[in-house]
């Protein structure tokens, strides 16, 4: 080979390139190609230096780069560039991440086992049969084992185990599926199970015989709680409603449904209406709980698991723990995650057999370290129009990087920013480089415990990304939690830059954001909708309309104001909302005592406190339809309003009814008036109808309001937008006419406000 032919080319790959088997892949790429050169991890992704003396070859490797790479990986950007040759490469080869890389890349979520691995743990001649922590490049866990970056063993939890000569020949051998794989460990050198009772007497620890165990044990009816790899999930027999009530009772949960894992698909199907776009969730790397609607409930104690629902969130096996579980137990489990009601997910063995004392007859602990615990994501589609509505955006999705191309321009000085999100429901939004990260699923910081996880989150993405952040954005809500560890965080800077930002604006910024549409000259009419957000002290907001055009916001129309009273109590019961809808209708005296109606109706007749919150007029109309509970979890009273609706929804020849028809309202649409409409249809019509017609109205307002506003563009947010009735009508009514935006790749809920007080931020900026 003679210097002067060779051509040396610098490839530079950005995205999600780390941690998804991307250096080996380019290695036996190259290999095949006959090229020499070397592929390493920089700041900025992978980096590759290639030599060869065919330029047609050489651009044939690189056009392959994005038809084959890894399955798990992104790639944002692919930059060539020849450089003069000063070095001649003998080989092509693996070069060591370089030290103290100051890294600009996005982190890896964690990703489902593959038919590979999957294969290999059911395989008796296989080195790693009934190895639960099977895994490869392609799959395994990622942000869970994190500590630093780049993703390199030693800067994983995974760094305590060493690797026997097995696992180290894969490591160094290509093409080995293990090639380079930084979780790779084996029974021999791996991470170690053991099996106890609630007293932590070991049982076993030996694989296969624990799996066989804890099957006999869930047959009985017992609890179990199992460490994943992402978190502790409380586990039993899901067609045995006595074990199943028994959780219920220990967990002190009355009727949140809990998911229910199949061990396959064809069992699911059974059970279930599953459809193929359900399938291709439960087969990708993230494979999230779907909810779905029950087919057959056979044996299934479907009553215990959702009850009143005909969904139910179903979970495919996705780590080679539970899929090894499934496999030998045979029949559907439920499985939810290990925690006392509000708190965070258990993810060490201290943490479980303390809180879960009075919960688990079981244990099933293993010696692998969760950095980053996690609640699974959870899916569903709407009915008719399949729009995929993400109501929990956890393991397999976060932290996943967002808009990272927009930054550049949106953050010019490179200012680390740190974005808190909203209480309930809470997530946050680092931009601590280039890239901007939201965060999984934290929870409500109301609970002390969430409030901690959330802290310690903070504080691991500081350590990863080195960061100390310049300007912190919250939620205007002066009794907001996170105002609590702003001052915490400013401590540490005493120059950080503090910005507030409105509950409604933050979720329109989201959706802005999510879609991109900050930089159109077209008007977009944002439909926000939820339950609370502050707006001032005598006014919570949460049925508002805004207009966004040219980087400017404003708040054109809301629900006409409704008095508030008893606190969150009003959250809680929905005979509450009714009442102060309705203005303290006589029809509803028979549900309250007498001295509630003397107290209650009282307080709505003082009007101290205003509200335009839908979720309350979607539990005020449930609980006019029927529901007669209290909200035993958020947002209960409108899912069954939901479920109604829905029922109707799907008779042919539907007649729809707008309550507000004729009725003239400018910049505040009078739900008074709709709620006595609905109290008096709901004496002559069926319940599923008027349900329907509600959901009707909502949307012919919608559109009332965009037309009055000229506006061709309709972007939602807000946990209203959950609700599979409403997003589908908005398809059927608004879509010939309108261009539609619904959240895609975060959740309409609150988990999207932080992301949405970046956008403010950086889009608007307030004082
Ligand atoms: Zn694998
Ligand atoms: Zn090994």
């Amino acid at each position: 080979m003679t210097a002067n032919l060779l051509k040396t080319y610098q490839i530079q790959i950005s995205g999600r390139v780390q941690g998804v088997g991307f250096r080996p892949f380019i290695f036996n790429l190259a290999v095949r190609f006959y090229l020499k050169g070397f592929v390493s991890n920089d700041e900025k992704g992978v980096v590759v230096f290639i030599q060869g003396e065919d330029k047609g070859q050489i651009e044939e490797f690189i056009g392959q780069i994005d038809l084959l790479k890894p399955r798990s990986s992104e790639v944002h950007s692919l930059t060539v560039s020849e450089i003069p040759t000063e070095e001649i490469f003998e080989k092509f080869f693996i070069k060591p991440t370089p030290e103290n890389l100051s890294v600009d890349i996005p982190l890896t979520p964690d990703l489902a086992v593959c038919p590979d691995c999957e294969k290999e743990i059911f395989d008796k001649n296989n080195r790693r049969y009934f190895y639960p922590f099977t895994t490869c490049t392609q799959c395994g866990p990622r942000y869970a084992l994190t500590e630093k970056f780049p993703f390199e063993r030693e800067n994983t939890s995974l760094s305590r185990f060493k690797m026997c000569p097995d696992c180290l020949q894969e490591y160094q051998t290509p093409p080995d599926a293990r090639f380079h794989s930084q979780t790779n460990t084996c029974p021999e050198c791996g991470i170690t199970m053991k099996l106890t009772d609630s007293g932590g007497e070991i049982l076993s620890e030996a694989n296969q015989e624990i799996f066989a165990l804890l099957a006999e044990e869930l047959l009985q009816g017992k609890i179990v709680a199992v460490k994943n790899t992402s978190g502790y999930l409380l586990l039993c027999d899901a067609t045995n409603a006595e074990a199943v009530r028994e959780l219920r009772r220990r967990k002190n949960r009355p009727t949140k449904p809990f998911a229910v894992m199949f061990p396959t698909l064809e069992q699911m199907s059974e059970h279930l209406q599953v459809e193929d776009f359900h399938i291709r969730e439960f087969l990708s790397p993230e494979a999230p709980v779907n909810i779905i609607k029950i087919k057959n409930s056979k044996d299934l104690a479907v009553t215990e698991i959702s009850p009143d629902m005909d969904t139910i969130g179903a979970m495919f096996p996705y780590s080679g723990m539970l899929k090894l579980i499934a496999h030998t137990f045979a029949k559907p489990l439920i499985a939810t995650s290990a925690n006392v009601h509000g708190s965070p997910i258990c993810s060490t063995e201290k943490e479980a057999i303390t809180a879960l004392r009075n919960i688990a007859d079981l244990y099933l602990h293993h010696t692998l370290e969760i950095i980053h615990p996690q609640d699974d994501s959870v899916i569903k589609f709407s009915e008719k129009y399949h729009q995929k509505i993400i109501l929990r955006r956890a393991r397999g999705y976060a932290p996943n990087l967002f808009f990272s191309d927009e930054l550049d321009k949106k953050n010019p000085d490179g200012k680390k920013i740190l974005c808190l999100g909203a209480d309930l429901k809470n997530t946050f939004t680092a931009v601590p480089n280039d890239h901007c990260y939201i965060s999984e699923y934290i929870g409500d910081l109301a609970h002390y415990g969430v409030y901690l996880r959330c802290e310690e989150t903070i504080r691991s993405y500081q350590k990863i990304f080195s960061f100390i952040p310049e300007i912190i954005v919250s939620d205007r809500h002066p009794l907001y939690e996170s105002s609590t560890l702003i001052q915490q965080l400013a401590v540490e800077n005493s120059l950080v830059k503090e910005y507030k930002i409105q509950h409604h604006e933050a979720h329109f910024a989201a959706i802005l954001g999510e879609h991109r549409l900050w930089d159109g000259s077209e008007p977009v009419l944002g439909v926000i909708w939820d339950g609370i957000g502050y707006a001032s002290e005598k006014e919570i907001r949460g049925g508002e309309f805004f207009i966004h055009q040219d980087k400017s916001i404003s708040h054109i129309a809301q629900l006409e104001g409704f008095t508030w009273i008893l606190g969150d109590k009003m959250s809680r019961m929905p005979k509450i909302s009714a009442l102060s809808l309705s203005e303290n209708d006589e029809y509803l005296k028979p549900f309250f005592s007498d001295n509630e109606w003397k107290i209650y109706t009282r307080l709505i007749a003082r009007k101290a406190i205003k509200t335009s919150s839908m979720g309350r007029v979607f539990d005020a109309v449930s609980f006019i339809l029927g529901y007669k509970h209290p909200n035993y979890f958020e947002g209960e009273a409108a899912l069954q309003l939901e479920r109604l609706a829905l029922r109707a929804y799907k008779e042919p020849d539907i007649k729809f009814t707008d309550y507000l028809h004729g009725v003239d309202f400018n910049k505040e649409i009078p739900v008074k008036k709709l709620i006595k409409t609905i109290l008096a249809e709901s004496q002559t019509q069926p319940a599923e109808t008027v349900a329907l017609n509600f959901h009707y109205t909502l949307i012919k307002t919608i559109e009332k309001i965009a037309n009055r506003a000229k506006i061709r563009s309709i972007a939602f947010s807000g946990g209203v937008f959950q609700n599979s009735v409403l997003v589908d009508l908005a398809h059927q009514l608004l879509k010939p006419d309108f261009k539609l935006y619904f959240h895609e790749k975060l959740s309409p809920n609150d988990e999207n406000i932080s992301f949405g007080q970046l956008n403010y931020y950086l889009n608007i900026k307030t004082t």
